[in-house]
């Protein structure tokens, strides 16, 4: 059998927002009783989905499909306003577990449009958090995802305002935003930039793992938007990578004349995947066990009222 050395990505896995929303449907669960709805899935993962369904919780994709006066918590992703306004309608108690950066980006959106600007938002288009941004803004907005939209993009307003979703490529959004800012000069970027310090953190991480080993695991799921872009940039920086919910989807394959594995995880990943990826490798040859980064996060949000 081939022996090889594994490294750890330091950070990795939930990040505070992701915390604070699997917190918020427990305490919710405890105060009212099963069952409770969630309006999408909490955060992208399945494996955190199924247990929270043990536990009493409801997913719904759509927010007629509630009965009026239920409980339900808005996801993580943030969501547009009309969904607040049809919960009011039905009598819904909303709890919102928004994660409180996508707040802020919501925040960003409804002022630029208040004051006139037309936004140009670098996002995936048919992303929860996209969708729920495009609620706030209705026909002041467009959404980019590529250089080359950026490059023809024909805007529709001289008053220009960008805005990006908090889990892209930090690499990639900086050159797109680099050609609008070349393009339209005058266009407005907020102060502090909209993708988030987990998403940060995380592709710094892979980064340098992905310069050390062959083959980089990604656990996550297909839907989250971090984990895709955690793959990409692994395969950018030289390793080969793949995206895979659990051990259980290695082919033992890749693992032929590996030297060195690197395991990351997106910010929506329990870490008891992680740790049954680690043993699984452990006994197809894996010798070692390095951590490598140097980001600390301690960051933690204040929980909505329940
Ligand atoms: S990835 Fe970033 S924006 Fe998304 S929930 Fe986590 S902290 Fe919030």
């Amino acid at each position: 059998m081939n022996s090889f050395k594994i490294y750890l990505a330091r950070p990795r896995g939930f990040c505070a927002g992701v915390d604070r929303a699997i917190e918020v449907v427990r305490l919710t669960l405890k105060k009212y009783g099963r069952p409770i709805y969630v309006k999408h899935a909490i955060v992208h993962n399945k494996f955190v989905v199924r247990e929270l369904e043990k536990e009493g919780a409801v997913f719904v994709e759509d927010i007629n499909e509630i009965p009026d006066n239920s409980i339900v918590v808005f996801s993580a992703h943030g969501s547009p306003p009309i969904h607040y306004e049809i919960a009011k309608k039905k009598g819904l108690k909303v709890i919102d577990a928004t994660c409180p950066l996508v707040h802020k980006v919501h925040r960003e959106a409804k002022e630029f449009v208040e004051n006139g600007y037309f936004i140009i938002y670098i996002g995936h288009k048919n992303h929860v958090e996209a969708i729920g941004i495009k609620g706030e803004c209705e026909d002041k907005i467009d959404i980019i995802e590529t250089k080359e939209e950026a490059m023809n993009y024909i805007p529709k307003s001289n008053k220009l305002a960008l805005l990006t979703q908090t889990t892209l490529s930090v690499d990639d959004t900086r050159e797109i935003i680099e050609i609008l800012k070349r393009r339209f000069p005058q266009i407005v970027i907020p102060k502090k930039e909209d993708i988030c310090y987990a998403t940060q953190n995380r592709q710094d991480a892979i980064k340098k793992i992905s310069k050390i080993c062959d083959l980089v695991l990604v656990i996550g799921s297909n839907e989250s938007s971090n984990s895709n872009r955690l793959r990409e940039v692994a395969e950018k920086h030289g390793a080969k990578s793949y995206l895979i919910e659990s051990y259980e989807y290695i082919n033992d394959e890749w693992l032929k004349d590996i030297k060195n594995i690197g395991i990351t995880s997106g910010a929506s990943t329990p870490e008891i995947l992680v740790q049954k990826t680690i043993d699984y490798l452990l006994q197809k040859g894996g010798e070692e066990v390095i951590e490598l980064g140097d980001a600390i996060e301690r960051i933690r949000f204040q929980l909505p009222q329940i």
